[in-house]
């Protein structure tokens, strides 16, 4: 059967609309894990590396997990950090600190020392989760943190053998390899798992009220804070995901993985959904178009969540029509808009449907998406999921705006936060009688079509990765040449934006680009760092002295109109 054909059947066979409410089963998240434990227990719900485990062997290793946890004294409302790639460990990481009723806080690997810092602070972490050869970041800040305990793994944990050996040798061989030598409130997180029982452990989740993750994000004001979801906010979220994707069997699916669980569009739409579709999840560390496509061909993957860049990577790569990639049925592209040129090449290539979805870390993410199998729009991001009110505010007033207008999203709906965690007054400021602001300026068609229209925030969006103007201002602020400095995003054809920083040095000082980007280098993930840089002698200003951060993206658009 040919792919067209295929879709046909698939077509024929399924409910022709998403239904706009359903039910949601007041559970813990880990119970969607022993569920699919139970009822697929030898099915592989992990790909990792060559290496697959099963469902039984994954609930056993999060049993064992938790009860390490529990013997290091950890308790429910603790927080853990995680400082992982995707791999076993981040899934067995993520599943045994909720048992046991521990809040999960998930934490970027490419974070700098003084990011990671903020974060581990700013959530009270007093347990980390790392690899090896991120061992060394976390020592660094250690002492300037509540870190008690520091569990460590390694890729190699989970890779068969002789794999293993040979990693620790490509290691040394790089000069990458750190042995971890033995220090108080370090432990390793393969001999936590060798001593313990693989019985359950009980610990009373209260779903609608118990935080289950800290998920960060620099929300509306540029300060990253910790958005409190709960257990009921993140179950609601894959429950909808599954009902939009209505043809998906459960035990059937395989989900590519190449989404970093550290955020939260990966970890709900790949890590979560996976294990309550009871599917395998073919986890991979790292975004490497080739290694993809290698991938997509051996693993044979019939969804693939990812954002437009990824798609952009694999179509661009020389090789690609060297690939199979039929397998793939469905896609759901989030976290930017998406160019249509990418969706319909990208459709063409595979036979699969590429669909545009929203969503933000507030609403534990997706709260749009266009339909599969039926009518999706150009430049939409879709309708609503089932349960999810949204309406259109004038930003100023707070009314509603005329049907058809422009006003900023306005979310209500199982999957919206409880809140930023010890932040009461920023949490106020989103909330407008029960509705969740989203600070996207968007409109309405008449069929229901939502369209997001620009930002009301500054945030950049570069390769999937948010960018908050602030923090780089504040690093650009800290180098003793510079007098004021104000940072937007441009377009970008590959990351879809990517940032440029205006800068006015002080009176009489000289600097070049090459030395501003080493200083930002130095203090800023690689994917912050600007790309462009304009000196000039003054910036335009409001009344009061405000920087006129708007009126340099004007200019900027005007110059690509121009051109
Ligand atoms: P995050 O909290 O990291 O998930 O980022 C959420 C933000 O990403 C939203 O508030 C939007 O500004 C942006 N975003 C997500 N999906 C889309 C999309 N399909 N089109 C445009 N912007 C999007």
């Amino acid at each position: 059967m040919n792919k067209d054909e295929f879709n046909k059947v698939w077509l024929s066979s399924y409910p022709k609309e998403v239904p706009a409410s359903i039910a949601y089963p007041e559970i813990p998240v880990t119970d969607l894990l022993v569920q699919s434990a139970k009822d697929f227990p030898n099915h592989d719900a992990i790909s990792f590396m060559g290496k697959t485990m099963k469902y039984n062997e994954l609930m056993n290793d999060v049993y064992k997990f938790a009860h390490g946890l529990k013997q290091l004294g950890i308790k429910k409302g603790d927080r853990i950090s995680l400082l992982l790639p995707n791999s076993p460990q981040s899934v067995i990481s993520y599943y045994g600190a909720l048992l046991l009723g521990a809040i999960v806080v998930q934490n970027n690997p490419m974070y700098t020392e003084r990011e990671l810092e903020h974060q581990l602070v700013d959530s009270g972490s007093e347990t980390i989760v790392t690899l090896d050869l991120l061992y060394p970041k976390v020592m660094n800040i250690r002492s300037k943190t509540f870190l008690k305990t520091i569990i460590v793994t390694s890729i190699k944990d989970y890779l068969p053998f002789p794999k293993n050996l040979l990693y620790n040798l490509k290691l040394k061989k790089e000069g990458q390899y750190v042995p971890i030598p033995k220090q108080d409130g370090v432990c390793f997180f393969s001999k936590l798992l060798k001593s313990q029982p693989v019985f359950p452990i009980r610990v009373s989740i209260d779903p609608k009220e118990d935080i289950a993750l800290l998920q960060y994000t620099g929300g509306t004001t540029g300060v990253a804070k910790g958005v409190m979801l709960t257990h009921y906010n993140l179950v609601a979220n894959v429950v909808q995901e599954t009902h939009w994707l209505y043809q998906a069997k459960k035990g059937q699916e395989r989900i590519l993985g190449v989404l970093p669980f550290f955020h939260v569009f990966g970890m709900t739409s790949v890590m979560n959904l996976s294990i309550h579709l009871a599917s395998t999840m073919i986890l991979l560390p790292r975004f490497k178009a080739e290694e993809i496509l290698e991938t997509i061909q051996r693993e044979k993957p019939t969804f693939f969540p990812g954002a437009p860049t990824m798609y952009i990577a694999l179509l661009n790569h020389p090789n690609v029509k060297q690939y199979d990639l039929s397998s793939i049925n469905a896609c759901i592209s989030g976290s930017a808009p998406l160019p249509l040129e990418v969706q319909e090449k990208f459709e063409k290539l595979t036979g699969a449907r590429l669909v545009e979805g929203y969503g933000l870390t507030e609403t534990s993410p997706v709260t749009h998406a266009n339909p599969i199998w039926q009518k999706r729009k150009t430049g939409s991001i879709g309708l609503p999921w089932p349960d999810i009110d949204a309406k259109i505010v004038d930003p100023v007033t707070a009314e509603d705006v005329e049907h058809g207008g422009i006003g900023e999203l306005a979310i209500k709906g199982p999957v919206v936060m409880k809140g930023y965690w010890n932040r009461p007054e920023e949490t106020t400021k989103v909330f407008l009688n029960g509705w969740l602001l989203t600070g996207d300026m968007a409109t309405m068609d008449d069929e229901g079509y939502f369209y997001i229209v620009d930002r009301k925030k500054d945030m950049i969006i570069a390769g999937g990765y948010n960018i908050y103007p602030r923090e780089v201002e504040e690093v650009l602020y800290e180098h003793e040449a510079v007098q004021e400095a104000v940072v937007i995003g441009i377009p970008d054809p590959y990351r879809g934006e990517t940032v440029k920083a205006f800068i006015v040095l002080k009176q009489g000082v000289t600097i070049t680009e090459k030395e501003l980007d080493v200083f930002c280098r130095e203090r800023l993930a690689a994917y912050k760092i600007p790309r462009a840089y304009e000196f000039r002698t003054e910036l335009p200003k409001t009344m009061v002295g405000k920087i006129l951060r708007r009126a340099l993206v004007d200019e900027e658009k005007k110059k690509i109109d121009q051109d």
